[in-house]
């Protein structure tokens, strides 16, 4: 797995002072490292029923549809307000300053479907929180979260359903 995080590049004060952001960009421009990851990520779920992914806007979109075509299910987007065209259900949460708000279509699953919800990374877990508060409020079953990287030192699986959390690569 060192290989794949060597690849990933850290950006000083992105997107403001202070923060080293983990630019994925560079993992996924890389074609043996971005088949691989998926390959690995996937591998987790070959033989288990699923029928939706649930991509994180923007780069979960990425992951959550390489990983739907591997395992055959439907990719559902979860986006910003204002860009989904049907009605949408909506969950507003807390950030350091102020609050954002996600929303997905309301008739995006049917009764009972098994959901796998995947990001690129995972940091505080507000942002995955939300996403899963509001996919079960919709009558699904919750298989896991998926990231490919999750910065541990910010403990974001806490708020996270204990079990139902799967980083590929751990910084
Ligand atoms: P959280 O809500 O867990 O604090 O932040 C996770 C969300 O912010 C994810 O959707 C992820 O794309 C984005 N994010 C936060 N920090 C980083 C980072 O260092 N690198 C990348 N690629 N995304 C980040």
């Amino acid at each position: 797995m060192e290989d794949l995080k060597s690849i990933i590049r850290n950006i000083p004060d992105f997107p403001k002072k202070g923060i080293l952001f983990k630019d994925i960009t560079t993992l996924l421009g890389d074609a043996k490292s971005f088949q691989r990851m998926v390959d690995l990520m996937s591998h987790r779920y070959v033989g288990q029923k699923i029928d939706k992914v649930v991509g994180v806007e923007a780069r979960g979109f990425i992951i959550g549809a390489a990983l739907a075509y591997k395992l055959g299910a439907g990719i559902v987007l979860v986006r910003k307000p204002g860009k989904l065209p049907s009605t949408t259900v909506k969950k507003t949460y807390d950030l350091e300053y102020g609050t954002d708000t996600l929303e997905i279509h309301t008739d995006a699953f049917n009764k009972g479907d098994r959901v796998l919800i995947a990001d690129d990374l995972l940091a505080t877990g507000g942002t995955m929180a939300a996403v899963v508060d509001m996919i079960t409020s919709m009558g699904v079953e919750l298989v896991e979260c998926c990231f490919m990287a999750e910065l541990e030192f910010l403990e974001g699986r806490k708020k996270l359903p204990e079990d139902k959390v799967f980083s590929l690569l751990k910084f």
